[in-house]
């Protein structure tokens, strides 16, 4: 059986997103750890963790795959911005303590003239702040388009990130759209494209997969989600992912431009596509 979410609204409180989950045919979610524009927190409720835990459990889900804010910018230019971002990071992972042995996603970030080797040294000095407590949580470094200064449009950026911090409680999570967008053709060549990621990371570190069709062409390092089956990747492309003998085992987070009913639909639609 798959594990297939979508990103739900954390509003409710985590045994809600359980909940609403298990309506959508989902057995597993992504939810955002605080205002993904903004850095509010909501306040924590233990006994909710431990409701949701206990669900989580019982219904037998997949790995959740939590994903830090859009505006947390490790490696931001000025400092005291880049240590807020920092705290921010350490809080979430604190956080995430509550929801224990689950994954923590997070764009590395964006070096903004920096240069990228800048970039990926305060993005390490950033997660090796926050993963020095232990929490029982495996930080995601997400593929990204490369759009701008963006860290992570290929796959060697991840990597050094992972060797600078040198922590085996860090993975990847690979989103469908972005690297498609990056320049990597999951679409004719998902074996190659694997391999590759094996030869430069190695696939026992590839965690989560965000599941997203593209609303823009190959290499355009664009990084706009289009619903599954309807942008340049097309249904044929997902067949295959969820049909990979290493790709299916691993939570898949729709993040579609979609309400609760286009999940629900899109999740059934991956659910028919499993041979
Ligand atoms: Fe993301
Ligand atoms: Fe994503
Ligand atoms: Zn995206």
């Amino acid at each position: 059986m798959l594990y297939l979410g979508c990103h739900l609204s954390a509003s409710g409180g985590n045994l809600e997103m359980v909940r609403t989950a298990q309506s959508i045919g989902a057995n597993t979610f992504a939810f955002f750890t605080r205002n993904p524009r903004g850095s509010q927190a909501r306040k924590e409720d233990p006994v909710d963790c431990e409701k949701a835990v206990a669900a989580l459990r019982e219904a037998e889900f997949g790995k959740l795959v939590a994903h830090g804010a859009y505006t947390m910018n490790l490696c931001t230019a000025e400092p005291g911005a880049r240590a807020f971002a920092t705290n921010v990071l350490c809080d979430d992972l604190r956080r995430m303590a509550s929801l224990p042995g689950n994954y923590y996603n997070f764009h590395p970030g964006s070096h903004v003239g920096q240069g990228t080797d800048t970039g990926i040294a305060q993005i390490c000095d950033a997660l090796k702040k926050a993963l020095e407590p232990n929490y029982p949580v495996t930080v995601l470094l997400e593929t990204m388009a490369g759009k701008g200064s963006e860290i992570g449009g290929k796959f060697e950026e991840l990597k050094a990130i992972m060797d600078g911090v040198g922590s085996d409680r860090i993975g990847v999570c690979l989103d469908t759209c972005h690297v498609h967008d990056a320049g990597y053709d999951i679409v004719n060549d998902l074996d190659g494209v694997l391999a590759e990621f094996d030869r430069v990371i190695g696939l026992n570190r590839l965690c989560a997969l965000h599941i997203n069709d593209s609303k823009n062409p190959y290499a355009s390092h664009k990084d706009r989600h289009e619903l599954i089956g309807e942008g340049s990747l097309g249904l044929e492309a997902f067949r295959k992912v969820v049909n990979h003998p290493v790709l299916k085992k691993l939570p898949m987070i729709l993040e579609t431009p979609n309400e609760l009913t286009g999940y629900a639909k899109e999740i059934a639609i991956l659910r028919q596509m499993e041979e």
